[in-house]
């Protein structure tokens, strides 16, 4: 992937750098033109999704964080507050505020290790929490004074008011942010159309929606928390992605009913400060499900890496001896009525090549010999390396024909290509392969076609080498070799 960006011709950079400018100013423009429109009268907005959404699209393209990428976030946010009635000094003062918290956090997550920024670590959680805390602190003690010359609070309460609205918003938003996949992605990932495992798939999120019924039924301050087990288990269930978009709904859904009186809640004795404490306590609620996300996916890639280390080869990336008979017994198993092919591969004189080039000379050779035939392979071909320089082949559903012509492909692919050696120079190897399949219905164990190909790959190097000659056990025995 690096290697072909590089290889891109590069574009004249005044063109992106406008375009990125272009689409921050949009972006921002039209976020906080949604705050503002939600905006109550008199004070200011409580969902302002703005500043967390400039600072998760900085986060995850740094190249739009560039000095000319900022100026447009602040025409953005400049040009919706004038457009929408607001005084030109006060606009310039709160927009200063919302881009000291977005830098600020920005700076911050620069200093956190990459896959803690996605969320993917069991620590991503407290390292975001902390980033949030921070950027509501920064923007509400640079803006928290306008509320006073606004509306004629005093300061504490502005700060007050900026510090859980920014802590809110950007506790349920930036999750969702830092976790998309990218459209390519989720529509592999879309389903096709409507299933028993779809539903099956989607029944903790069905049951998340119940308890959020139930919430509304029973109602009282214990309502909040019913959604949580239906919650967690989502968590333990999809991608950290879609754990974030269902805690950004519920959390969203939460604090539109609380004030709307949607969940019967019992009177609360200081309104104000009630509500302020409810919207903490929902968004501080989010970071449960995120966190077990986030463990989850962080276990998840840890099983994915173990168990390709412990069925790969760490040299060539084939699949080790274990692995591939395993899956090879299984493989004759499940192709009972198609005929199977099994290749036995081994490299030409290789200890020349590494007396020539030394080992690493060879490693290298045993490396593009893998890359080579993977590319000449089907998806469910299976290839392992059985030792040394001798590999091994699948191919499921393949007569003796069709596998001896595979084989003889493989073979001549080596034999025309020039490998690089890390010492310098090129080297030109051939490979024997030795045939076996065993045809339709009838029973064979792999082990004996192990020893057919096996015996037919000696015949291949008592014959000369750089050849493929097929099993004798097999009815076809007596068919030609190609070579
Ligand atoms: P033939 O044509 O009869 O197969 O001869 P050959 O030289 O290929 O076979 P031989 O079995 O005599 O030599 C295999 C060599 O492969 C010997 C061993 O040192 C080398 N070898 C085994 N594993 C590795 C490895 O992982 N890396 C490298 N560089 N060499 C290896
Ligand atoms: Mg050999
Ligand atoms: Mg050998």
């Amino acid at each position: 992937m690096l290697t072909a960006t590089r290889e891109l011709p590069v574009r004249p950079d005044t063109q992106p750098q406008l375009a990125i400018a272009l689409i921050v100013a949009g972006i921002v423009f039209l976020a906080s033109f949604f705050g503002i429109l939600t905006r109550p009268v008199g004070f200011l907005a409580a969902v302002w999704p703005a500043n967390a959404i400039l600072l998760g699209m900085m986060v995850r393209n740094p190249s739009y964080a560039t000095p000319l990428g900022w100026l447009a976030a602040f025409v953005g946010y400049i040009v919706a507050d004038l457009s929408t009635g607001g005084n030109f000094f006060v606009t310039l003062w709160l927009t200063t505020a919302n881009i000291t918290g977005a830098l600020t956090g920005y700076l911050l997550f620069r200093l956190v290790p990459e896959s803690d920024r996605w969320l993917q670590r069991p620590s991503s959680v407290l390292h975001l929490f902390a980033i949030c805390c921070a950027v509501a602190l920064a923007a509400s003690i640079a803006g928290g004074g306008a509320a006073r010359l606004l509306f004629g609070k005093d300061f504490f309460s502005g700060i007050t008011f900026w510090f859980i609205t920014e802590l809110v918003n950007s506790l349920i938003i930036l999750p969702v942010l830092l976790t998309f996949p990218g459209f390519r992605r989720l529509r592999e990932h879309w389903p096709a159309g409507l299933s028993p495992a779809l539903f099956q798939h989607a029944l903790p999120a069905l049951v998340l929606v119940a308890s959020v019924g139930l919430a509304i039924m029973l109602g009282g301050p214990g309502a909040l928390a019913m959604p949580i087990p239906a919650l967690l288990w989502c968590s333990l269930t999809y991608k950290t992605f879609t754990t974030s978009v269902l805690t950004m709904l519920l959390s969203v859904w939460l604090l539109i009913s609380i004030p709307a009186n949607l969940i019967p809640l019992p009177e609360l004795p200081d309104p104000l400060r009630s509500l302020d404490s409810l919207r903490l306590g929902i968004a501080l609620m989010a970071l449960c499900p995120l966190t077990v996300a986030s463990i989850n996916a962080a276990r998840v890639e840890l099983i994915e890496r173990l168990s390709r280390a412990a069925n790969h080869d760490s040299l060539t990336g084939a699949l080790s001896r274990g692995a591939f008979i395993e899956r090879s017994e299984a493989c004759l198993q499940a192709n009972r009525d198609q005929g199977t092919a099994l290749l036995m591969l081994d490299i030409d004189h290789f200890k020349n090549i590494n007396d020539r080039f030394g080992h690493a000379g060879g490693d290298a050779m045993l490396k593009e010999f893998v890359v080579l035939i993977s590319r000449l392979l089907r998806p469910a071909d299976l290839f392992g390396r059985m030792g040394g320089e001798e590999f091994a082949v699948v191919l499921p559903g393949l007569d003796m024909i069709a596998a001896t012509s595979v084989a003889e492909r493989i073979r001549q692919a080596l034999e025309m290509r020039a490998i690089e050696m890390p010492s310098g120079g090129e080297v030109w190897a051939t490979v024997s392969i030795g045939v076996a399949t065993r045809a339709p219905g009838e029973y064979t164990d792999f082990d004996d076609m192990m020893l057919a190909a096996d015996r037919a790959l000696y015949e291949a190097k008592e014959a000369g080498r750089n050849m493929v000659r097929v099993g004798a056990r097999q009815p076809e025995a007596t068919s030609p070799t190609l070579n």
